[in-house]
């Protein structure tokens, strides 16, 4: 017997675009029609029972609401940038965390939207003009290419970076095949390149020299991606002076314990959450560990 992820019924989540609406006249709206209510660690974000189908609905339509899961959401305010901050976003394309963190910046600064794939130029476009962000640049280069010390990236002061990854956490329908354990022969070497870029981008996060914090996400549950890839770089970081600090203090499943400090770590999980998101946040000593706006 073989169990599919998509049988397991599964909340649905919209973000609200706080660019063009409000919560409370989002949720007024809504009411009509749905049984919705506002989800109580990101408050942007609202849930809807299993199957409703918003994808036709005129605020969806509108770029005021966006269909955005609950983990994916979460990363974007783990990085909390301040409205006036400079921040880029490494890995951006289709765009959903970069107008999520447009609308927590309440369209002020400025976001360099970073993204390698020709083709995924376009959906990051698309999905910028939709959501009415009007501080986010999008460039097309990679993220390795971008020097820490041009000084058009002087004053950076936040980076996401949500590289390529398997997708073991959201794409692999087989429950079977998702054991830890699990891991085909053909895979393995997958893995190992993509955590080797994962790896690289979040070194070279690192290095640039006005950044106070950097969040690192993935939608994969192998450790490889996830928590070897933070370990790997916890000295480069401490020698810059970053340090993992915790996020969502509230939320109970935290990295693997593979090292000291893996509590940080915010895991979710494919069975309890319905998708497996990995989130770190590396904040420079001497920085306030939650700016407040
Ligand atoms: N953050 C996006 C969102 O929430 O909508 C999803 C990002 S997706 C997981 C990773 C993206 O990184 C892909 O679009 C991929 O083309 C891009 N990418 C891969 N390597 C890159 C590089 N070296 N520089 C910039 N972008 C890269």
């Amino acid at each position: 017997t073989s169990y599919k992820i998509s049988d397991i019924p599964k909340p649905r989540y919209a973000r609200v675009n706080t660019l063009k609406m409000d919560v409370e006249s989002a949720l007024l709206e809504f009411k009509k029609q749905y049984e919705v209510r506002q989800d109580a660690m990101v408050p942007d974000l609202l849930i809807f029972p299993p199957r409703t189908d918003l994808h036709d609905h005129p605020l969806v339509k509108s770029g005021s609401v966006f269909l955005q899961g609950k983990a994916s959401s979460m990363v974007a305010v783990a990085l909390w940038p301040k409205p006036r901050w400079e921040v880029i976003d490494a890995c951006a394309a289709p765009g959903n965390k970069t107008v999520h963190l447009a609308a927590l910046m309440k369209g002020n600064g400025k976001i360099i939207a970073c993204e390698l794939n020709k083709e995924r130029i376009k959906r990051l476009k698309d999905t910028v003009r939709l959501a009415g962000a009007t501080n986010v640049k999008v460039k097309h280069e990679d993220f390795l290419n971008m020097s820490p010390e041009d000084p058009a990236y002087s004053k950076v002061q936040a980076i996401l970076l949500d590289p390529s990854c398997s997708g073991s956490g959201t794409v692999v329908d087989r429950l079977d095949h998702l054991l830890p354990s699990y891991t085909a022969e053909s895979d393995v070497n997958r893995l190992e390149k993509l955590a080797a870029f994962q790896k690289k981008a979040l070194e070279h996060a690192l290095s640039f020299p006005a950044v106070e914090r950097i969040v690192y996400s993935t939608c994969s549950i192998n450790q490889v991606e996830n928590e070897d890839v933070i370990k790997s770089v916890l000295p480069l970081a401490s020698s810059y002076d970053f340090e993992l600090t915790t996020i969502f203090p509230q939320w109970p499943r935290r990295g693997h314990p593979v090292f000291d400090g893996s509590q940080h770590l915010l895991r979710t999980d494919l069975i309890e959450d319905k998708e497996g998101f990995f989130i770190a946040l590396f904040v420079r000593k001497g920085m306030s560990p939650s700016p407040k706006n």
